[in-house]
């Protein structure tokens, strides 16, 4: 398998990771297995000390372990690895690669910064401010204890051990905690970026059924009612409620299925939802089961009553392809919006409207204003 085939499988198993944490410790801890294993070969390759190069190996074997450990844990958190793996460095890696690998002249505080970077990049809390602090006063404490005892620690440049190397140790440590620091920064602001995408998506989403039926798309009665109370109320145009119920329906489900009844349904609807004129302040919502209602707005009885019929005549003129032939039809009752009336008064009586189109031979619609029931 070719570096790049490597490369993309653990791009696509890292951002698999469900949460960013997980996304930022396995990069972690990836790039500090490559990064200590790269160190201590350039530490055997640059003759830095016998000491310095054991240790740069047994760092590596420490991490390399606790990624055996992480693979196997069972539990699903990593807050845990995450920890172990920066106080590890902090407290104990670290401090011990500086002392054995010349101190202050091996790079050693471009990796200091790294691994105060890793912390901040812990699960927050208290733990993560308590490793914060005790990493500062130890990695901060062994530059203290270098100046004040500077035998303690294997001096590189002592004993003619080459000068240019530890420049060039310098120059490589620099490149990986670079390359380190750009990598896991990036992957923090692209996570967080898809995380927030996602979440507003989601919001959306709920957002959205929250305030609408699935089936049919329309408002539910929830939306319905508080628009009704707190806009159409208190508006000073004049608007009127249809209220719409399928003709027969029980048989449709009966004699075809429900899920045709559910298209039949859905298609109603549809009729219904292309003659909102959403800029004129009409809504339409789903208000039982295949009973709709409607906020029209007019200036005149007659144009409210027209529109409210032209529904009645779209839905009748409906075709369904699974069910050549069949026809549909809704009885509707309409009613004027009383300013100084109960929402459920004026809903009461279009619904008394939609029960008199029942009695009185289905697929019609009744205003109000034209009979005395
Ligand atoms: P009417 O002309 O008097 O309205 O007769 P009807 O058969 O339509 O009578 P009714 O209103 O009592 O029946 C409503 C039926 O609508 C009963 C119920 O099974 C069906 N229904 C309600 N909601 C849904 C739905 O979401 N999908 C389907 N397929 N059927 C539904
Ligand atoms: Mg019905
Ligand atoms: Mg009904």
């Amino acid at each position: 398998m070719s570096p790049k085939k490597i490369l993309d499988r653990f791009i696509s198993h890292i951002n698999k990771l469900d949460s960013l944490e997980k996304q930022i410790f396995w990069l972690t801890l990836i790039i500090a297995d490559i990064a200590c294993l790269a160190s201590a070969f350039i530490t055997f390759g640059e003759h830095l000390g016998i000491l310095a190069t054991i240790f740069s190996f047994v760092c590596f074997g420490f991490l390399a372990m606790l990624t055996v450990y992480a693979v196997l844990m069972k539990s699903d958190s990593v807050t845990l690895p995450h920890f172990i793996l920066c106080a590890s460095l902090n407290f104990l890696l670290l401090p011990i690669l500086y002392f054995t690998c010349g101190g202050i002249h091996c790079g050693m505080m471009m990796y200091f910064l790294t691994a105060i970077f890793l912390t901040s990049l812990c699960k927050k809390g208290k733990p993560r401010n308590t490793l914060f602090i005790l990493s500062t006063i130890i990695l901060g404490g062994c530059i203290a204890v270098d100046f004040a005892f500077p035998d303690i620690k294997v001096d590189i440049t002592k004993n003619g051990t080459d000068f240019a190397a530890t420049y060039t140790d310098d120059l490589i440590t620099f490149i990986i905690n670079a390359i380190v620091i750009f990598i896991l920064s990036c992957r923090a602001i692209n996570a967080y970026d898809s995380e927030r995408t996602k979440s507003e998506k989601l919001l959306e989403k709920v957002k959205y059924f929250s305030n609408h039926d699935d089936l049919t798309g329309l408002y539910n009665r929830m939306v319905f009612f508080t628009y009704l109370e707190d806009t159409i109320l208190n508006d000073t145009s004049e608007y009127y409620i249809a209220m719409y119920d399928i003709d027969n329906f029980k048989s449709v489900n009966d004699n075809y299925g429900h899920q045709f009844g559910d298209t039949v349904l859905s298609d109603v609807s549809g009729a219904i939802s292309d003659s909102v004129r959403k800029n004129e302040g009409e809504i339409a919502a789903r208000y039982g089961g295949e009973e709709s209602i409607y906020i029209i707005h007019a200036s005149k009885k007659n144009e409210a009553f027209e529109r409210a019929d032209n529904i009645r005549k779209a839905v009748e003129a409906l075709s369904f392809s699974e069910n050549e032939g069949f026809r549909v039809t809704i009885s509707g009752g309409i009613t004027k919006c009383e300013k100084n009336s109960k929402s459920a008064v004026i809903v009461k009586k279009a619904d008394d409207m939609l029960y008199y189109s029942k009695h009185h031979g289905k697929n019609r619609v009744t205003a109000s204003w034209n009979t005395n029931s």
